[in-house]
């Protein structure tokens, strides 16, 4: 990571705390709420333990959705449409091919622009609802920026694929008392808690500690069907929108769902009392020191590179015209060169595509660096 490139200008979106664009702005186009009777949330209403006051409450809250993948993109669709008055879209990735099966929020035209999710996601929900605060966060989370990423939130909303990432959250909600709906999914099975900090088992009671790595199955090594995100992420929905208006019971339940063979079950998990996060408040996940490696992760033949490039994507698009397949958006730049893909974001991280091998994948960015001009 030795590139040092002068930067150009910023792009015209503003930043947001955590530097990437910010999406909030409201569309020059008059809206069909300007020009017709707002009846958007009608049918939700009408639903009796909702009604009017329940869409009250609905839209003056705010949730924060993490990882925007297939879980994330059916939760921002439903809490989008459902009125939830302000979503914090939060994805570290950009849009690929492999994506469409199941990540509704978004299209060929997405992958064509290697958008990233956070900004896909709201620029689709953007056209469904525009009388919603929507904001894009592209970044990876960590322990140096989930409390910033969930404050103001009154709920968070589980969409990540790992338990390191639900680890961390699990104390960040804890942290700061925040509610927190937790799912998994792989193949046709899917699990989904609720944890409602001082009245649930935590997440932790659930998976006291991290498993190796490689040892869990994952969506991209055991498969994954769009029925069973679809399903549990309609699950955490229902979730948010009774914790939203004061309707959800906290309970020590799980909720298992199996598509495939078509059950729906409900396990116990007992509250661990000795369990180092809601037992005895130490956030070990929360107040570690953030680590970063290279990490491959099984089946996608692509590295993450540690550590940061000091390298604008503008600089990088015109130096690199000519040398391969250039896109440049408002948030990255990447460079296609036969079978490989280096993926530059603006806050300076690295995606190699073509290889799983941190040490070929070096390689291949200092040679594809060395083809700018
Ligand atoms: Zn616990």
């Amino acid at each position: 990571m030795s590139a040092r490139l002068s930067r150009t200008s910023r792009p015209s979106c503003p930043p947001s705390p955590t530097g990437s664009p910010s999406c909030g702005a409201t569309p020059p186009i008059a809206a069909a709420h300007e020009t017709e009777p707002d009846v958007r949330y009608i049918r939700q209403e009408i639903f009796e333990p909702i009604g009017t006051e329940g869409q009250h409450k609905i839209s003056a809250a705010s949730a924060a959705i993490v990882g925007c993948g297939a879980l994330g993109t059916n939760i921002a669709n439903n809490l989008a449409r459902s009125g939830v008055g302000r979503l914090r879209i939060i994805d570290r990735d950009f849009v690929e091919l492999d994506n469409l099966q199941r990540q509704v929020l978004f299209d060929e035209d997405d992958v064509r622009r290697r958008m990233p999710k956070a900004a896909a996601a709201v620029e689709h929900l953007r056209r469904a609802n525009s009388v919603i605060r929507l904001e894009a966060e592209v970044c990876e989370i960590s322990s140096a920026n989930i409390a910033r990423l969930i404050a103001g939130c009154n709920v968070v909303m589980d969409g990540t694929d790992n338990v390191e990432a639900r680890l961390l959250l699990n104390d960040a909600c804890l942290a700061s008392a925040t509610p927190c709906v937790f799912a998994g999914a792989v193949g046709a099975t899917a699990v989904t808690m609720t944890l409602v900090p001082g009245q649930t088992p935590c997440y932790r009671c659930l998976m006291p500690e991290l498993p190796a790595p490689g040892t869990t199955p994952t969506a991209s090594t055991a498969g994954i069907l769009h029925s069973t995100t679809a399903v549990v992420a309609a699950l955490q929905c229902t979730a948010a929108l009774r914790l939203l208006i004061g309707a959800f019971e906290p309970s020590d339940e799980v909720l298992c769902v199996d598509v495939w063979d078509r059950e729906l079950t409900r396990r116990r998990l007992p509250r661990r009392p000795d369990c180092p996060a809601c037992a005895h408040h130490r956030y070990e996940f929360l107040n570690a020191a953030p680590v970063e490696r290279d990490t491959a992760p099984p089946g996608t033949n692509s590295v993450r590179l540690a550590g940061r490039l000091d390298a604008d994507p503008g600089c990088l698009a015109e130096a690199w015209r000519g040398a391969g397949t250039v896109v440049l958006n408002d948030w990255l730049v990447s460079l296609r060169v036969g079978e490989h893909e280096v993926i530059v974001f603006r806050d300076g991280r690295c995606i190699v595509k073509g290889t799983a091998d941190p040490a070929a994948a070096r390689s291949i960015l200092n040679r594809l660096l060395s083809l700018a001009r």
